[in-house]
């Protein structure tokens, strides 16, 4: 069967995923090797060193190109140095139009670090009429879209914001950790590169960090690739294995984290002790209509406000057991954040306040574990 026939629960077992041709060996060997042997100087196998190409490496890569359905990947050392890897790639000077409600590190690398060589400006992308007005005012070389968005899980309508972007000439950057491919496929809907930190739901067992590079554009693949191997951020063969590994139960863990994640937001939502929920997936999300058009699940993601201030939210934060007080999100098991003081720390009070992020704002990454057991974690915690 050809790669591009099978379906997505196959692709994430077999693409890359084939036995040895040397041995037979079912499962890939880990290439723990830095250099290759030549049998004359420059003839080689396609393999010379392993900064620039490592065969492990090389599976995964196949692997991720055909699960976004995508003719290029690219996999590098972290999500961020995948970032930083792109922005290089853009002339100096490059006008970066971006959400606002980005992961924290995201917003951290842009206004840091490359704030002196590419202008930045943040703003509600959910709004389509006011992308389109920044498409004429601000006039963008880029547009950096996060769906949804960390913490607030806030829906850009990517099919949209994809056909201005072609409109105005701007390229379109979707970081889709998030979503992992299983639920959003953002090339399909008019994007042209997707992004992801495999830190998260694509390995899914919190034990690597890495990032990845999805793209049809070979101009913009060839580039990036240049720079990784110039610059040097790649990922371990080891690390590459472990995501080959993880990568297999891609699509039944995010089946099972939705599952589960739908159970706690709608407990959640009942709870006496609780604000508000926001979780794509709830009717009362406020793209819920546009969540279920472009996204063929919820994820595991919830955010959510306790009742009080910081001294209920730390409280909570301190009692639950099976829910670990922990930065991150995606793994196996259930994890809780405090987005104010953890991974949005890095953000100045004033945008947090704008963005809604205060002292009472919860984020749960629902893991697969049973979900009375969580639920009743919950229970326990907000009693
Ligand atoms: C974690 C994360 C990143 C950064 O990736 P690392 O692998 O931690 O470098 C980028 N975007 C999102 C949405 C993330 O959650």
């Amino acid at each position: 069967m050809k790669d591009a026939d099978m379906k997505f629960a196959t692709k994430v077992i077999h693409v890359g995923g084939e036995p040895d041709k040397e041995t037979g060996a079912l499962m890939p060997p880990i290439f723990q090797t830095s250099t290759y042997a030549q049998s004359s100087p420059g003839k080689n196998k396609g393999y010379e060193y392993s900064r620039s190409h490592n065969p492990t490496r090389t599976r995964l890569e196949k692997n991720l190109a055909s699960l976004e359905d995508a003719k290029y990947a690219l996999v590098t050392a972290s999500g961020l140095s995948l970032m930083s890897l792109i922005m290089h790639s853009l002339p100096t000077g490059s006008k970066i139009l971006c959400s606002d409600d980005v992961y924290g590190g995201a917003y951290r690398l842009f206004t840091t670090v490359f704030n002196e060589k590419h202008h930045f400006k943040f703003i509600d992308t959910t709004d389509t009429k006011l992308v389109e007005k920044e498409m004429k005012d601000f006039s963008p070389n880029c547009i950096w879209l996060e769906t949804p968005t960390n913490p607030m899980l806030k829906i850009t309508n990517l099919l949209k914001v994809c056909v201005l972007a072609k409109k105005y000439k701007v390229k379109s950057f979707v970081d889709n950790t998030f979503m992992s491919p299983y639920f959003q496929k953002p090339l399909e809907l008019g994007a042209d590169v997707v992004v992801h930190s495999m830190t998260k739901y694509i390995n899914g067992h919190s034990d690597i960090i890495g990032g990845a590079m999805m793209t049809n554009n070979k101009s913009l693949y060839d580039k990036v690739w240049t720079l990784q191997n110039s610059i040097g951020p790649t990922q371990s063969p080891f690390d590459s294995w472990l995501v080959l590994r993880g990568i297999k139960t891609l699509a039944i863990r995010m089946e099972a984290h939705q599952k589960n994640a739908i159970k706690v937001a709608k407990y959640l939502e009942t709870h006496k002790k609780i604000e508000k929920v926001i979780y794509p997936g709830l009717k009362s999300h406020p793209q819920h209509s546009i969540a279920k058009k472009q996204m063929s699940g919820f994820g595991g993601m919830i955010s959510f406000f306790i009742k009080g201030g910081s001294k209920e939210s730390k409280r909570f934060l301190e009692r639950v057991k099976l829910f670990s007080l922990a930065e991150s999100l995606g793994g196996v098991e259930s994890l809780v954040g405090h987005p104010e003081t953890m991974s949005h720390a890095s953000i100045p009070k004033k945008i947090k306040t704008e963005l809604g992020i205060t002292t009472s704002l919860i984020r749960l990454s629902v893991g697969i574990e049973d979900s009375d057991d969580l639920i009743a974690d919950l229970e326990k915690a907000l009693s």
